[in-house]
């Protein structure tokens, strides 16, 4: 069975818990690989060798930093099918759309070449009588990441990039359901050029997430995950005075008005909502048409377009639209949450609780399911669901429907589909939510934008990515500097003879 480890000091390093989780292939269900899980003694020696490592970093010119981001761009770009499909293997994502995971980290690394420029501080001149004053942003020194399975290169990389350009050390703690692609990119970047132990990888659980919590030595932690371990990471680093970011769940609405191109709408609803099995935070999950006959017409447009789906392996190649999700448990949890939404009252309008795919039927692949009639006390309605699943709540007006979105516990994304101007602006501007889309049914900010969700979907105050991010991972220091009397008053002008 092969096993996976962790990437400490520029070289694969071998746990020693004797723990271990299993990395499945969610296309056949088999388990293929092992990972170690790291005590926190193993840990906590990584954090002190980064923090030797990042002195030296730190100081190194912003420019230098960025030329590392630079190679590295190259890198990944030469060996992007093998980051893709090492990446399709594990996640079970299709092997175009693992592209997409990869080039969407890949932009943010390529933001991170302008370091130089966004590290630069302020200054005023003469900001009293012979004082001038100005600003630095520091790096923080050693920082940690702590990664979600559904994006193992784009999110490890939206980490990474800011961290490290801004001149701190990382302790990077991927998801352990799919970690080889971060430790594939900790290699390129050492092909890059960046010093050992700048980077570290170390795989683990809810043990090795607690040591870096408790470390004294890390200053920031930037989280992406499900809420409830994001407000526990969020509230434990508050506790230890460390900086945080946490990103959670999900719940994006989309609001098709009554004037909205009904076939660009179903089109962008079945894409948004299916695509990479409903495994995105930016998914679209609850589908809200304006008034009764827009919701007829978007029911009868959906179901043909979701019964033509073809959900299949990676290996299948571009035939396929979605492939399994991560794991039985999740598989599992989500037709028992299908199952709750026809006991609560839902009308399932399309059925995928008995798919099966011939020659995978262990694999955790779950059919393409569409409700109707769902009201905000379902638990379908209420809970992230993270699957193929996709609930129609009718609403009778405009502002029952921004109600809706509004009064859900999550904030991340959401977008809405119209042809009026009017309607989509007073959207954009009320809407309490961190991502807007206007005829965008994804709307992922680019790299250099900013992304994150209001509500229960984020919490901290600086966003990933684009400025933020390069806020995040520094600390302003601001000086204010007189010089009272210099040489130019004390120096000795005239040429003297030796006494
Ligand atoms: P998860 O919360 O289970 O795991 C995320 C990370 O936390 C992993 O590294 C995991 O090892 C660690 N972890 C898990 N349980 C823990 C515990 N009890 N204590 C400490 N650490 C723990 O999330 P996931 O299932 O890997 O990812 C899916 C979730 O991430 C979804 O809720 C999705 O919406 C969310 N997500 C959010 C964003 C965003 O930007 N808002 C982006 C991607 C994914």
């Amino acid at each position: 069975m092969k096993e996976i480890h962790h990437w400490v000091d520029g070289k694969e390093y071998k746990g020693t818990s004797g723990r271990f989780a299993d990395v499945f292939n969610p296309a056949t269900g088999e388990v293929q690989a092992k990972v170690s899980l790291a005590t926190k003694d193993e840990l906590d020696a990584a954090v002190e060798s980064a923090a030797r490592a990042q002195i030296k970093w730190g100081a190194t010119n912003p420019q230098r930093r960025a030329r590392v981001m630079m190679e590295f761009v190259r890198l990944i770009n030469r060996d992007m099918d093998k980051l893709a499909e090492a990446l399709s293997s594990e996640h079970g994502k299709t092997f175009p759309d693992a592209k997409g995971d990869v080039q969407r980290g890949l932009e943010v690394i390529e933001f991170c070449i302008g370091a130089p420029h966004l590290l630069k501080g302020e200054y005023t001149d003469s900001a009293g009588t012979g004082i001038d004053m100005y600003s630095m942003r520091q790096p923080l020194g050693v920082v940690a990441g702590i990664t979600p399975f559904n994006f193992p290169a784009m999110i490890p990389l939206w980490k990474i990039g800011p961290a490290l350009a801004s001149g701190n050390a990382m302790v990077l703690k991927p998801s352990e359901r799919d970690p080889s692609v971060p430790l594939m990119l900790a290699q390129l970047l050492q092909e890059a050029g960046l010093p050992d132990g700048v980077l570290q990888v170390i795989n683990g659980d809810k043990g090795s997430v607690d040591a870096i919590l408790d470390s004294d030595v890390i200053q920031a932690v930037g989280f992406v995950g499900s809420t409830p371990i994001a407000q526990y990471i969020y509230e434990r680093a508050a506790a230890t005075g460390k900086r945080a970011q946490c990103f959670g769940g999900a719940k994006n609405h989309m609001i098709i008005m009554p004037d909205a191109d009904l076939d660009q709408a179903a089109d962008a609803l079945v894409g948004a909502g299916y695509g990479a099995a409903g495994e995105r935070c930016m998914a679209i999950s609850v589908a809200v048409p304006v008034g009764e006959k827009t919701a007829d017409a978007l029911i009868e447009k959906l179901v043909p377009r979701i019964e033509k789906l073809k959900v299949g392996p990676y290996t299948a190649g571009n035939d396929v639209d979605y492939g399994p999700v991560v794991t039985k448990a999740a598989k599992e949890n989500i037709l028992r949450l299908v199952q709750t939404g026809i006991d609560q009252g839902a009308e399932l309008v399309v059925d995928g609780r008995d798919f099966s795919l011939q020659g995978y039927e262990e694999g955790f692949f779950v059919g393409p399911h569409l409700f109707d009639r769902v009201t905000p006390d379902m638990d379908i309605y209420k809970t992230e669901i993270f699957g193929p699943v996709l609930s129609t709540v009718r609403a009778g007006s405009y502002e029952e429907a921004i109600k809706l979105a509004m009064d859900h516990e999550y904030g991340n994304g959401t977008a809405i589909y119209t042809r009026d101007g009017d309607a989509a602006r007073d959207f954009a501007n009320r809407i309490n939510i961190g991502m807007v889309g206007v005829n965008v049914p994804i709307p992922v900010p680019l790299a250099y934008h900013t992304f994150g969700g209001w509500k229960k979907s984020g919490f901290g105050d600086l966003n990933q990515h684009g400025p933020d991010a390069f806020r995040f991972y520094t600390r302003t220091k601001t000086v204010t500097a007189r010089w009272p009397s210099g040489i130019k008053e004390g120096g000795e002008f005239n040429f003297k003879a030796m006494d």
